[in-house]
């Protein structure tokens, strides 16, 4: 009976634990800067599944923000891994969606990056290029142990109000932080 109970608040927490970076404010612990649906170490594996060249070049982009932020982050992409990176047109109201899975000792995730809402709210090329790699940059945030909308008033890739034009890369408070958690 009890093991039970615990398997059912076990799935709940694990749902709850969905980060999003739209216009949905959900759970992740809002007002912490340490997200513990990440991965256990700086240096993981991720495969891309069912984009083209144009979105492997963004995931690839993305990685290369994190992997020369001087953060110690050393993301490669492997067909091999099992956290994956995708995109697609779809009906909800995110920009972007992180879904961790597993203990955090044997952590996997899912990313995903919804082309619709991104180009419903950018509307010509060069700002949607912008806002894909922020957002995509932002949801590996997520796997380096970040959180959605660190209690700063520095500037932040997490941040939902960031300018996402301006902001894609990782901001000194978010390099910093990512030093602090696995230090
Ligand atoms: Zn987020």
């Amino acid at each position: 009976m009890n093991r039970r109970i615990a398997r059912v608040s076990l799935g709940i927490g694990t749902s709850a634990a969905l980060a999003v970076a739209g216009t949905l404010a959900v759970s992740a612990p809002a007002q912490a800067t340490y997200y513990s649906g990440g991965m256990p170490t700086r240096s993981f594996s991720v495969k891309t599944v069912g984009v083209n060249g144009e979105w492997v070049k963004y995931f690839d982009t993305a990685r290369g923000n994190w992997n020369n932020a001087g953060v110690g982050a050393s993301i490669k992409r492997k067909s091999s891994a099992k956290p994956s990176f995708t995109a697609g047109n779809y009906s909800q109201s995110w920009y972007g969606l992180y879904a961790p899975s597993g203990t955090r000792a044997h952590r996997s995730f899912q990313i995903k990056v919804n082309a619709s809402t991104l180009w419903r709210d950018t509307g010509n090329i060069p700002k949607y290029d912008k806002w894909v790699r922020s957002t995509s940059t932002h949801e590996l945030g997520h796997a380096l142990s970040l959180a959605d909308n660190p209690n700063t008033s520095k500037v932040s890739l997490m941040k939902h109000s960031r300018d996402r034009s301006k902001v894609q890369t990782p901001q000194p408070y978010d390099k910093s932080e990512v030093k602090r958690i696995y230090r």
